[in-house]
């Protein structure tokens, strides 16, 4: 089976690949649709953007498409940044300015109140107009100082519960077991098993 991924994301194409990793599915990208258009992120929920990429992408390359949206929910800051996780940060943001961005609006917040979550939607939509979504949450809190190289995004500022490390400090698969996307991926994959 072969499936398109809605994502210009290096570091997403190389999550997605290792986790589907022996599944026997063909992973096709962007690169091999250069034509495809971009769709824009407005929704207001991860659902909405990961159903709205994977849709735009299937009718476009006649493929089964999956699409994922996720982003950082901060409790303190009221779920904050959210699915404006990547552009937190205003126009020309990238990762090192979302994460200055956030350190600062956190300042005030002590051990204790520095919980949030990583959260995943994937949608997998066919030709023929059909999708299904799958979910992942990584519960933990966000740390006063940048940990780790590793990852990308808020990895080095995000600990997940139960650990003393970073993601930005883990290795690929310990970050897989733990993370949103890994724990939705792990859904999308029996389905997948159950329909191949
Ligand atoms: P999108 O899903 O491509 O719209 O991007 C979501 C944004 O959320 C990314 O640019 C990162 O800032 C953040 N994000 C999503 N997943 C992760 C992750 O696994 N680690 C760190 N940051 C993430």
């Amino acid at each position: 089976m072969e499936i398109v991924l809605a994502t210009r994301n290096r570091k997403k194409v190389e999550e997605i690949r290792r986790i589907t990793e022996g599944t026997g599915i063909k992973i096709l990208t962007m690169d091999d649709f250069p034509g495809c258009p971009e769709t824009e992120e407005d929704g207001d929920t991860f659902e909405e953007n990961a159903v709205k990429k994977a849709v735009a992408v299937a009718k476009y390359t006649g493929k089964t498409a999956l699409a994922d949206d996720s982003g950082l929910e901060v409790d303190a800051l009221g779920g904050e940044p959210g699915t404006r996780s990547a552009r937190y940060s205003g126009e020309g943001a990238d990762d090192k300015r979302n994460v200055g961005k956030l350190l600062n609006e956190m300042r005030a917040f002590h051990e204790g109140e520095r919980g949030g979550r990583f959260v995943c939607c994937i949608a997998l939509a066919s030709p023929d107009g059909t999708i299904r979504t799958f979910f992942g949450h990584a519960e933990g809190a966000i740390g006063n100082v940048p940990k780790g190289f590793r990852g990308f995004g808020y990895d080095p500022v995000f600990y997940p519960r139960g650990f003393l490390q970073t993601f930005g400090e883990m290795s690929n698969e310990g970050k897989d077991a733990l993370s949103h996307r890994g724990k939705a991926l792990e859904k999308l994959k029996k389905h997948l098993k159950s329909i191949c």
